[in-house]
C-alpha cells in the first residue's frame, strides 16, 4: 500500500499544505492528524468578533473544497511521538501511522500563568475554539474581566469583553501595551483609545497572586493593589508544541528549525529530506527583515508556506528530481502581514516592526487614521497603518532589506 503524506495539525497550515497538494498535482492519499475534534478553523475572529457573537464552529470553519473532500482527517487524535529514522508517528491511543513524507504543522500553545493554587474556574486562555466558547459563556453585562497580557490577543479580548459590557482591566509587564509589535507612539495612542472605551490598564504591573478556591476572585500586583475580577484572561504570550519530535535530532530551539525551503533541520543544519514544517511552530530563515531565523505568528505565513511545501513535496514524489531541485533552491521569502481589530480601530501592517531601530509618522495624525514606517539600518522593514489600508498596501512591495 501507497504511504500517505502525513500531516500533523488539522489546522489552517494543515489544510492549506493538503490544498496545496492536490493544486500541485500530488493525487496519492494524505493523511491529517489533529488534536482538536474541529475540522479546519479561522482562529483570528476568536478574539474579535465571533466571541461577541455566538461562538460556534459554523462561524468559523474553513470551507473543506472538493480539492480535499478524500484527505483522511483524523481528528481529536494527538501524536505523541514521531520516528524520523522509521517515517512512523504514534497518536495518544497508541496507533502508529506511517508515511512517505511527513508535514509538522502544530501551531503554539497559550503560555499559562505559572502561580500556585490557582482557581480553576474563572480562569481562561484564547487559542482554541473551544477555549473561546468557554469564555463567552463568563462573559455579560457588568462582569469583572481582568486581562493578564497587553499584546495584540490581549487587547483584542479586552475590547470585545467592554462592547459586551464587561468591566475591563488590561495588567501588561511594560510601560504601554503592544510596545513590541507597534513601537512607543502608536501604542501610546491605541492605549489612550482603548482608555476612551472604558478599558483600564495597570502597566509595568505583574500578577503575583491569583485569589480564590476553585473560582477566581481577586489578583493581586507588585504594587501591592488588588483587582476583584470574576474573569482572569491569561494573554501572556504561546509556546510552540514540539514535545513530539523531541527524540529525534532535529533543531528545536525555539521553534521547529528550518532551512530556507522549509525543510527540517537536524542539529547540525542538514535537512530530513521528505520532512517539512508550515505555520506558527516553524523558526525559518527571513534575511530580508532580520538577521537571525525566527518564528512569525502571522495568519498569512500559514498559507504561503503550506503553497510552497505542497509543491516540494508533490514534486518530491513525482520523482521529478530536477523540477524539485529547482523548486527547493528558491529560498520562501514572504512579506508577514497581519491585522488587528480593537474597537473601530483596524490596524493592518506589513513586514517585520519588530526589527525596527527607528520609526517615523509616515501619513495622516496620531491619534487619527496614520501610517507609521519601521526602519532598520535606515531600510524601511515595515509598515503599519491605522485605517488608511489602501494606502498601508501601496507599501506592502517596499518593505524589506535591499541587501538581504
Ligand atoms: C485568538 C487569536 C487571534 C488571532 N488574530 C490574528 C490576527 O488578527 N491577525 C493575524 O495575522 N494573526 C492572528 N492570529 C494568528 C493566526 O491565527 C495564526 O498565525 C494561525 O492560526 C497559525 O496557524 P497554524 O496552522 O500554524 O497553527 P494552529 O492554527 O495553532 O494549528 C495547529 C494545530 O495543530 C494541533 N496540534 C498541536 N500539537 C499536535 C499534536 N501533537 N498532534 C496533533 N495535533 C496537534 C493543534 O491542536 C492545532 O489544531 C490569531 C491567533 C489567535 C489564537
Amino acid at each position: 500500500m501507497t504511504r500517505p503524506v502525513l500531516i500533523i495539525g488539522a489546522s489552517m497550515g494543515g489544510l492549506r499544505v493538503a490544498e496545496s497538494l492536490r493544486r500541485s498535482g500530488y493525487a496519492g492519499p494524505i493523511v491529517a492528524i489533529g488534536e482538536e475534534t474541529h475540522p479546519p478553523y479561522n482562529r483570528p475572529p476568536l478574539s474579535k468578533e465571533v466571541l461577541a457573537a455566538d461562538v460556534n464552529h459554523e462561524a468559523v470553519a474553513f470551507p473543506l473544497g472538493e480539492a480535499v473532500a478524500d484527505v483522511e482527517w483524523i481528528l481529536g487524535r494527538k501524536v505523541e511521538r514521531v520516528d524520523l529514522e522509521n517515517q512512523v508517528v504514534t497518536d495518544d491511543l497508541g496507533v502508529e501511522h506511517q508515511y512517505e513524507a511527513l508535514v509538522i504543522a502544530t501551531g503554539l500553545r497559550p503560555r499559562r500563568l505559572d502561580l500556585p493554587g490557582m482557581p480553576k474556574k474563572g480562569t481562561h486562555v484564547i487559542r482554541s475554539l473551544d477555549d473561546a466558547i468557554a469564555l463567552r459563556s463568563e462573559i455579560s453585562e457588568g462582569t469583572r474581566v481582568v486581562v493578564y497580557g497587553a499584546g495584540f490577543i490581549g487587547c483584542e479580548v479586552a475590547a470585545t469583553a467592554k462592547k459586551l459590557g464587561a468591566h475591563v482591566t488590561v495588567i501588561g509587564k511594560g510601560p504601554v501595551p503592544l510596545l513590541r509589535p507597534l513601537g512607543l507612539e502608536l501604542a501610546r495612542d491605541i492605549q489612550a483609545r482603548q482608555e476612551a472605551q472604558g478599558v483600564n490598564f495597570f502597566m509595568g504591573s505583574t500578577i503575583t497572586k491569583v485569589t480564590g478556591g476553585d473560582q477566581v476572585e481577586s489578583v493581586l500586583l507588585d504594587s501591592g493593589v488588588e483587582l476583584y475580577t470574576q474573569v482572569l484572561i491569561e494573554a501572556i504570550g504561546s509556546e510552540p508544541n514540539l514535545e513530539l519530535l523531541h527524540d529525534n535530532d532535529v533543531d528545536l530551539d525555539g521553534g521547529v528549525g528550518a532551512d530556507s525551503s522549509l525543510r527540517v533541520l537536524r542539529k547540525d543544519g542538514t535537512v530530513w529530506q521528505n520532512v517539512y514544517v508550515v505555520g506558527d511552530v516553524a523558526r525559518f530563515p527571513i534575511p530580508q527583515f532580520c538577521d537571525y531565523p525566527r518564528r512569525v505568528e502571522h495568519w498569512n505565513i500559514p498559507t504561503e508556506m503550506a503553497r510552497k511545501v505542497g509543491k516540494e513535496v508533490a514534486l518530491q514524489l513525482s520523482g521529478d528530481t530536477n523540477a524539485f531541485e529547482e523548486e527547493i533552491s528558491k529560498p520562501f521569502a514572504p512579506i508577514p502581514s497581519f491585522w488587528s481589530d480593537q474597537f473601530d480601530v483596524s490596524l493592518l501592517a506589513y513586514g517585520l516592526i519588530d526589527q525596527a531601530d527607528e520609526i517615523t509618522l509616515l501619513d495622516g495624525e496620531v491619534g487619527s487614521d496614520c501610517i507609521y514606517g519601521y526602519y532598520k539600518r535606515g531600510e524601511l522593514v515595515g509598515v503599519c497603518g491605522v485605517g488608511m489600508r489602501s494606502k498601508v498596501m501601496g507599501y506592502r512591495n517596499q518593505v524589506g532589506l535591499t541587501h538581504a
